[in-house]
């Protein structure tokens, strides 16, 4: 089965959120399951930096305003890859998608559609001999792939689209569409026109074979016009290429047992590390916890994911025991309410605004709990990486937050299947309760013991995932 894998991030070489993981781990797991699977990705300069024996393998000729493009082929993060190297639109420092100041560069869309351009371009083989069975694109970057395969018509590689966040579409001016070289018949409501605008994601989930989202609760969600944004009618009509497949967890990275970034390693059998952990953790960001459960937050700082809930009801919980240690970066009224939350509250609320890989792993390591309080939630990691890490997690009931973590109530805890505590409606009022419940098992230390083996214990293996895709890919090439 050859897989051409279109996307934009890749941890370590250039990560924004939890898309760079995901690039990190599935097109292995991919490869180690029998597949053929190739990276394609925008020649950024940190990703061209990172491309390991590097050797050009075609020119193409000028398009989208580049002059110059030509594909290199090398190594990435251990995987074959593919990278465009059109340094008009690509030969920019810093975020992949936007300017310093946050505001998004004028020609994303050339850039993106020279994405899916070139994508749609492996379909003849010419390239390199590739010729994939597949092109997989993810999120509404390589929307266009698909639409640029399905104006090929004939026999092309099948389209498989990823959600992994249904809030990015990728809207441009319906004016555009002139641009993109697609034939007249797709700039429709068949087609990827939204409302007048031209809308890249709307492409993906139009054109693709088979669409999937990274968790079958957020499969379910997106269909209804509370989470669908506008795409719930057309995800509906089209259910039957549609599911959802849970992310993993990179033990390669995510690992408490061998994590370089930790001052102690620890494992199911003997957390002594962890307290080590939470000790140098205490000390680094000046925090001094007592006998209360430490929280971690370590997060994008935006509307989604419900910190702004969390800050607001942080002097009530400051005041039950528990500690907190954020770190995140974003929207800035955000980092300013808890950068008050810290000022007002020193030793017990610590604020790191920024990115920091290290010091991500060291917070979800030496906390005790991880608190994800998202709006809405297509799959999250960093509940998965706490379950991993022996770090309870409080989350919303929403998208792959509920697929992953089981409520400690009576019953699933005398099932031995509770690994955390999950509330319902995004208040304040939720919150509290479910903290207040999270405190009641922290004083009873054989059930917190029990939950943090049992979260310890749930298979989150990329392995998992990689056959459910191979499955979708069977589906649409079953002689590959
Ligand atoms: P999303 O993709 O919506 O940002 P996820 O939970 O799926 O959320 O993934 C987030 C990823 O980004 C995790 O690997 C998390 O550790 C990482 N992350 C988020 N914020 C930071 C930060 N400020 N510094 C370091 N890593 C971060």
């Amino acid at each position: 089965m050859r897989v051409l894998y279109v996307s934009t991030e890749i941890h370590p070489a250039l990560k924004t959120g939890g898309l760079a993981d995901v690039n990190a781990a599935l097109p292995r797991a991919l490869g180690e399951a029998g597949a053929d699977a190739r990276l394609l990705l925008p020649g950024f300069p940190a990703l061209l930096a990172a491309l390991q024996s590097a050797r050009r393998v075609a020119s193409l000729a000028p398009r989208f305003g580049a002059d110059a493009i030509s594909l290199v082929r090398g190594s990435l993060a251990g995987m074959p890859a593919y990278l465009i190297d059109a340094p008009a639109l690509y030969a920019r420092a810093g975020n992949p998608y936007t300017r310093a100041n946050g505001e998004d560069w004028p020609d994303n869309l050339e850039r993106f559609a020279l994405l899916g351009w070139v994508a749609a371009g492996f379909a003849d083989g010419g390239i390199d001999a590739f010729r994939p069975d597949i092109v997989h694109g993810h999120d509404w970057h390589a929307g266009l792939a698909c639409a640029y395969l399905a104006a090929r018509g004939g026999d092309r590689p099948a389209a498989v689209f990823t959600v992994h966040n249904l809030a990015y579409q990728g809207s441009f001016p319906g004016a555009d569409f002139a641009k993109l070289g697609l034939p007249a018949h797709q700039f429709a409501m068949h087609g990827l026109e939204f409302h007048g605008t031209l809308n890249c994601m709307k492409a993906g989930l139009f054109y693709a074979d088979r669409i999937t989202t990274v968790s079958p609760t957020y499969a379910r969600e997106v269909q209804t016009s509370e989470h669908g944004l506008g795409m719930d009618g057309l995800l509906r009509s089209r259910v039957g290429a549609f599911r959802g497949i849970l992310n993993g967890v990179d033990t390669l990275h995510w690992n408490p047992a061998t994590d370089p970034h930790l001052p102690a390693h620890f494992d199911g059998d003997d957390l002594a590390g962890k307290r080590t952990c939470r000790e140098h953790l205490a000390q680094a960001l000046a925090l001094a916890p007592g006998d209360g459960p430490l929280v971690a937050v370590v997060s994008r700082l935006t509307q989604q994911k419900g910190l702004d809930i969390l800050v607001d009801a942080l002097p009530s919980l400051v005041a039950k025991g528990f500690s907190f240690a954020l770190l995140g970066s974003g929207d800035t009224a955000l980092e300013a309410a808890w950068r008050k939350a810290a000022a007002d509250n020193p030793g017990r609320v610590a604020v790191r605004i920024g990115y920091d890989e290290a010091l991500a792993h060291r917070i979800i390591a030496g906390a005790d709990m991880i608190a994800v309080p998202s709006r809405f939630e297509p799959c999250g990691l960093t509940q998965m990486y706490g379950l991993a890490y022996a770090t309870i997690p409080l989350v919303r009931c929403v998208g792959g937050l509920a697929d992953t973590v089981v409520d400690a109530a009576p019953a699933e805890v005398r099932a031995g299947k509770a690994t955390g505590f999950v509330f319902g409606k995004p208040h304040a009022d939720d919150l509290l309760a479910a903290f207040g419940r999270a405190l009641a098992a922290w004083n009873d230390s054989h059930l917190w013991r029990g939950l943090q083996r049992t979260g310890m214990a749930q298979n989150h293996a990329w392995s998992v995932a990689a056959e459910e895709y191979l499955a979708v890919y069977k589906e649409l090439r079953p002689q590959a």
